[in-house]
């Protein structure tokens, strides 16, 4: 490659908590732009005068190595969108991603600009590659339009991003108990029923969670819907906590991903805590107690919770 991108990422569309999106360069419209009117145009030509993009060739690469294997098989969509995003923006290296917040940056070099784009958008429609081409490329004028319908677009498609967190993500082997062999332990003595509902889950990943502050209360463990997701505090990862504590509090937040709480309005909740009931209340419904009580070391577990406490805050 003759002309790498510079080092001047512009992040132009995140999901997430940190607001719309920023750009952080002026719009340098360069030769060769084109604007939204021409991506009109092109559809009214009913593609008479452009022949099909499978027969097109690029001029820049398409990578396609972040996106899950069983998408690849979606490489004409990709192609077709990479052609299309070149007719409008000259030459562009088209890498497709599988993030999660980052849907949408682009890196600009002097003769060709790098898109990373969230695999979501292959097979899109002209109108959502026309807004991509504005807000990358266009004049100022148009990126406001072209911001709102790749919002839109995004929404409409928010089904195919992946919360579910990647394997680097999870550290299940702790120093004395590897989480994902107890959790297989605990969901291979539910009760055939129960297991059958959390296959229908899908996979449940579990991960040590990370130390917190304060020593007056402990949250052992948490259960996140959307990530579909157990954390569970490494203060339980000691030679002195048996096996069937961590067991219990690993079935405790399966009962969680079992039984949403039924208001819905918490994405993640309060696991196991040693610390009031507010929140437990609302989640921890007669139904889930219940089912709580049924495990088998639930007497056990709860004995040991209440000498052992002391001890865990103290060392946590
Ligand atoms: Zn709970």
């Amino acid at each position: 490659m003759d002309d790498k991108p510079e080092h001047n990422q512009t992040s132009l569309w995140e999901l997430g908590s940190e607001g719309p999106p920023r750009a952080e360069r002026a719009p340098q419209p360069e030769e060769g732009l084109t604007h939204a009117e021409e991506i009109f145009a092109e559809e009214a030509r009913g593609g008479l005068e452009q022949p099909p993009a499978a027969q097109v060739a690029t001029r820049g690469t398409l990578n396609m190595s972040e996106v899950p294997l069983e998408m690849r098989y979606r490489r004409p969509e990709a192609h077709a969108l990479h052609v299309r995003l070149e007719r409008l923006l000259g030459v562009v290296d088209l890498i497709l991603t599988d993030n999660r917040r980052r849907m949408l940056s682009s890196k600009r070099g002097r003769k060709r600009i790098e898109i990373r784009i969230h695999h979501m958008f292959m097979g899109c429609d002209a109108q959502t590659v026309g807004a991509i081409a504005d807000l990358l490329g266009g004049v100022s004028s148009a990126r406001k339009g072209a911001r709102a319908i790749i919002q839109g677009y995004i929404r409409d498609n928010r089904d195919a991003i992946s919360f579910e967190p990647t394997d680097d993500e999870l550290h299940t082997r702790g120093e004395f108990f590897n989480l994902a062999t107890v959790l297989d332990e605990v969901v291979e003595g539910l009760e055939p029923a129960m297991r059958a509902d959390l296959r229908a889950i899908g996979d449940i990943h579990i991960t040590w969670g990370r130390r917190s502050q304060g020593n007056r209360s402990i949250r052992f463990g948490s259960y996140d819907f959307d990530r579909k997701l157990i954390r569970i505090h490494p203060a339980l990862d000691r030679d002195w906590v048996p096996r069937y504590f961590v067991a219990f509090i690993i079935y405790h937040e399966l009962l969680h991903a079992l039984f949403p709480p039924i208001s819905g309005c918490a994405s993640s909740v309060e696991g196991t805590d040693s610390s009031g009931t507010s929140k437990r209340r609302l989640v921890h419904t007669p139904e889930f107690n219940a089912m709580e009580r049924r495990f088998p070391d639930y007497q056990k577990a709860m004995r040991w919770e209440a000498a052992n406490l002391r001890k865990i805050l103290d060392q946590k």
